[in-house]
């Protein structure tokens, strides 16, 4: 018997959104079901995974910028131990 050619897959498929995890059949908006969306670079096109789409909103809602989203994160730490 031959040995059957199978493609190793170029990228490791997440199960869930990359922020929170939320997996595709937890998702629904209301009565309706709703879809992981492909997060890309906008400007480079690149792939960078699956969101929510909450997290995916959020994300281009600040304008995709790290520096201002870890500034967020650093604002609710110190607001929270005070
Ligand atoms: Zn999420």
């Amino acid at each position: 018997m031959r040995a059957r050619y199978v493609p190793k897959p170029r990228l490791a498929i997440p199960e869930g959104c990359a922020l929170c995890g939320a997996k595709p059949e937890e998702l629904t908006s209301g009565r309706f079901r709703t879809y992981l969306h492909v997060d890309h670079d906008a400007i480079t096109g690149r792939v960078r995974g699956l969101l929510c789409p909450d997290h995916n909103l959020l994300i281009g809602r600040w304008n995709h910028d790290p520096t201002l989203l870890r500034r967020a994160a650093d604002c609710l730490e110190a607001s929270a131990s005070v």
